[in-house]
């Protein structure tokens, strides 16, 4: 991720990412995190219907009992133990979710049911405030599809409080009010709950890229190179693929710290490395392997490009004209992967090869 899009972050809208990439991301870190908690969350709440089940003997009235029964153990409470199953699986948290933004819903029409059907309806009234404030903050779903969920669960219970089985008015007035508490605590927390996601999502994200990133060049860095050919290595011994790695150094640079200082050097690093990002197709990747010495891998290529490659960077090099230092050349070392290559056997060749650049004259390629 680039700092721009760091940026674009402090305007995000307030349930995506303006990139795309950067919000896909963000959901797969995110589904894997949640995993654990929408089967705990679901365990927990299906056996908290199991208990409630039980407490119906002993609160209901006698005729009420069976119905509640049926729709507290025998409705709610396989569904939300089925939640928690399926999160588990790999395959199928998509339909996990799906039962997950229903479930509020259909807790709630139980509920509705029961309320209709008894002679003291505020007895169960709370739990509807709870299941609002139990979608929104604990469920482990997204803050829009929360929102769904607990938006229907509103107009489903108002409509039915309201126009299909009317509470007494006084009742109504503060059920409706703490209905709305509800949903606005529960929506308030789950907005900032996604908010807080983000930030670590991001921070974690920009730790990870610092961590392997030079920071002078903004190349990658040593720790980045072993991970890329120990990738690339394994790769090819298993498909048969080429890469090919390019070693270069700068020609005489000692000289030009001496003769300009060592900020007009770095400054000669940092040109370099964007003609080598210039130069780069989309899937090489370039490492600044020690102070003035650079390494390419360039993935499924064969001698003759590679040689080519180099050379076009070679040129491009030659040709620029650097800022106060005027002209500067390199050196190149290049090899392709061999059958058996180590990443120290790979590095050394090319090594060897950079050496007897250096030998026949500096501003050349040698290929072993
Ligand atoms: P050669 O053509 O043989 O490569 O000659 P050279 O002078 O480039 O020799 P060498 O590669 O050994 O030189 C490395 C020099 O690079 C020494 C050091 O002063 C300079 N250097 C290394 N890292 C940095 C850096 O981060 N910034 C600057 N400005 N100079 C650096
Ligand atoms: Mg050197
Ligand atoms: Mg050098």
């Amino acid at each position: 991720m680039t700092d721009k899009q760091i940026d674009s972050y402090h305007h995000f809208h307030p349930n995506h990412f303006q990139n795309k990439r950067v919000e896909e991301e963000f959901n797969t870190w995110l589904a894997s995190l949640n995993r654990l908690q929408i089967s705990a969350v679901s365990f927990l709440t299906g056996t908290l219907y199991v208990i409630y089940s039980l407490l119906d003997h002993y609160v209901a009235p006698p005729q009420m009992v069976p119905m509640m029964t049926t729709i507290h153990l025998y409705l709610i409470a396989p569904v939300l133990f089925l939640i928690s199953l399926l999160s588990f699986s790999k395959k199928l948290p998509e339909l996990a979710v799906t039962l997950l933004l229903l479930a509020p819903i259909g807790a709630s029409v139980g509920n509705l049911v029961i309320v209709a059907n008894v002679d003291n309806p505020a007895t169960y009234l709370t739990e509807l405030y709870l299941i609002l404030f139990w979608t929104f903050t604990v469920s482990g779903l997204r803050l829009m599809q929360a929102t769904l969920s607990a938006f229907s669960t509103f107009t489903v219970v108002f409509i039915t409080t309201f126009f299909l089985f009317p509470l007494p008015q006084e009742l109504f007035i503060m059920h409706f009010f703490w209905m709305f508490s509800a949903f606005s605590f529960g929506l308030l927390g789950a907005y900032l709950l996604e908010r807080s996601n983000k930030r670590v999502f991001l921070n974690h994200d920009q730790l990870e890229r610092l961590a392997v990133t030079d920071k002078l060049t903004e190349l990658f860095n040593r720790t980045r190179l072993d991970e890329i050919l120990q990738n690339e290595l394994d790769r090819s011994q298993r498909f048969g693929h080429a890469f090919g790695i390019v070693v270069l150094d700068i020609d005489h640079f000692k000289n030009v710290n001496d003769n300009y200082g060592h900020q007009v050097g770095d400054a000669v690093l940092v040109s370099i490395a964007e003609l080598i990002k210039e130069h780069l197709r989309s899937t090489d990747k370039a490492v600044r392997w020690g102070g003035e010495e650079f390494i390419i891998i360039y993935l499924e290529t064969n001698t003759d490009e590679l040689l080519t490659l180099a050379e076009e960077l070679r040129q491009k090099i030659e040709n620029h004209t650097f800022e106060k230092v005027g002209d500067v050349t390199a050196s190149f070392g290049v090899t392709l992967y061999n059958n058996g290559d180590t990443i120290a056997s790979i590095i050394k060749r090319a090594d060897s090869a950079l050496y007897a650049a250096k030998e026949k004259g500096r501003n050349r390629i040698e290929f072993i």
